[in-house]
């Protein structure tokens, strides 16, 4: 049976002509090249066998290499780079037969919670437009939730893939780390950054998940571990599993609503099986420190490579010093120049034992906290995914204000355990979503509570 892959590129085209283009367009698209997709797809529809990924379209973060696209990562920067080389996860989401139509727009070099550090626009959140989408990775979520496709790749370093979904009402997974290739993708903070998988539902994100997982030798950080079938996750039944409810995410502060709608998933989730137990993570409420000084750090030694002279912008000037300096000023926004100048700071000689190894041995309490619970019995952690619905444009112009909405997402990428995020309810019509935590390389049992608490949504028991 033919896959029909030309049919749904255009569909995909058609959907974006309508949502995303033009000045009141949602914004979540920077880059296409229908030809090539419809040419792809036709390539496709030639095939003789049909995989459940076949001709399926599908976009990827601006900061995922492409050879016959663009990819800025969101910056003046890069604008007009085209990579010699493509990432892992778009061959091998190719090689199963999807679709790539299109980058996503995102902040800049993946800095931000909001999308509004984007040098290209902010991306608008579909449920409500004068919100933001979430952030980095905003124009994926969004581009997902307004139905221009099913599957969309964005990248984690700190909440990137889960906060947008959360906001814009789909699924998105942060993989353990090693568990997907990063070849190709721009690095912000390697010892945190993941490939993350937005759906519209569980099953298409463990879909895409599957295909992109596993070892590649072309990234020596991608772990060989057995991947396994996560769709094979769908039982619908949490006999035996045991779920911890942090006390350190539900602090006295959280939207009423929100812990509402976190009380009814969590009876969903009994009502299938699973028993539900109160435990802590001590060093919840260290993260935000950490992560901000970790992230910025990495980050000041990963963005040295922009300086003019082998990628993108170059601004001439007269000496090699004074062409660095002006083609890194006009080049990165205000939010990327603030993480440099941070993490430059923590790592310099008279700070690095007060700041940043002082930040090194507490990321290694906040993953022990997750070994710990887990080593206790628990299969499973329930979290809200955000402490707030989608705020409206310009709500969060104090940075730190900004950082704060990572409250609950970093510590997951500090101890590099696998997280999802699933759509839980509404709040006065904007969506909410649920986080689901796992042990290190156990995508099989997040993914099985994960359709369990989509489940629950759809069909109470
Ligand atoms: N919001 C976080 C930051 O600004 C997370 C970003 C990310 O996960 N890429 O760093």
């Amino acid at each position: 049976m033919s896959a029909n892959a030309v049919g749904a590129v255009l569909d995909a085209y058609r959907r974006m002509a309508d949502v995303d283009a033009g000045p009141n367009g949602l914004n979540c698209v920077l880059w296409t090249d229908e030809a090539r997709a419809l040419a792809d797809a036709a390539a496709v529809d030639a095939l003789p066998q049909a995989g459940a990924l076949a001709g399926v379209p599908f976009l990827a973060k601006d900061n995922i290499a492409t050879t016959h696209l663009q990819t800025t990562c969101g910056s003046r920067i890069l604008e007009g780079y085209v990579s010699p080389y493509e990432a892992t996860v778009i061959t091998r989401l190719c090689d199963a037969g999807a679709v790539l139509v299109g980058k996503t727009n995102c902040d800049e070099f993946a800095m931000g919670s909001s999308n509004e550090n984007s040098a290209y626009g902010p991306v608008l959140n579909p449920i409500d437009r004068t919100r933001v989408p979430g952030g980095s990775s905003g124009g994926s979520a969004a581009s997902v939730a307004a139905g221009i496709v099913r599957i969309a790749l964005g990248s984690e370093t700190g909440g990137s893939v889960r906060q947008p979904a959360s906001y814009c009402g789909i699924v998105g997974v942060k993989p353990t780390y090693g568990r997907v290739s990063r070849f190709g993708l721009v690095a912000f903070a390697s010892s945190l950054d993941q490939v993350g998988v937005f759906g519209t539902t569980v099953d298409d994100a463990a879909l895409a998940l599957e295909v992109i997982a596993g070892r590649d030798p072309r990234d020596a950080t991608s772990a060989d571990c057995p991947v396994g079938s996560y769709r094979k996750a769908r039982t619908n039944d949490l006999a035996g599993v045991v779920i911890g409810r942090p006390r350190e995410y539900f602090p006295s502060s959280l939207d009423s609503r929100i812990l509402h709608l976190c009380d009814e998933a969590l009876d969903g989730l009994r009502a299938r099986g699973a028993t539900v137990r109160d435990v802590s993570l001590p060093h919840t409420d260290l993260a935000i420190p950490v992560y901000y000084i970790i992230a910025p750090a990495e980050a000041s030694s990963n963005l040295a490579r922009f300086d003019g002279v082998r990628y993108g912008l170059r601004i001439e000037a007269k000496g090699l010093r004074e062409m660095y300096d002006s083609t890194r000023t006009r080049g990165f926004g205000p939010e990327v120049t603030r993480r440099i100048l941070l993490g430059t700071y923590v790592l310099s000689a008279g700070y690095y034992d007060a700041y940043y190894r002082k930040a090194q041995q507490v990321r290694t309490l906040i993953a022990k906290d997750f070994c710990d619970v887990f080593d206790s019995g628990v299969h499973l952690l329930f979290t809200p995914t955000t402490p707030s619905t989608a705020f409206e444009f310009g709500a969060k112009s104090d940075p730190y204000e900004m950082y704060l909405n990572d409250i609950f997402t970093a510590t997951a990428n500090l101890a590099g355990v696998p997280a999802i995020s699933v759509p839980i309810g509404d709040v006065d019509g904007l969506p909410a979503g649920g986080q689901l935590i796992a042990r290190h390389f156990d995508e099989q049992t997040m993914f099985r509570g994960a359709y369990a608490l989509e489940t629950a949504r759809k069909a109470p028991a």
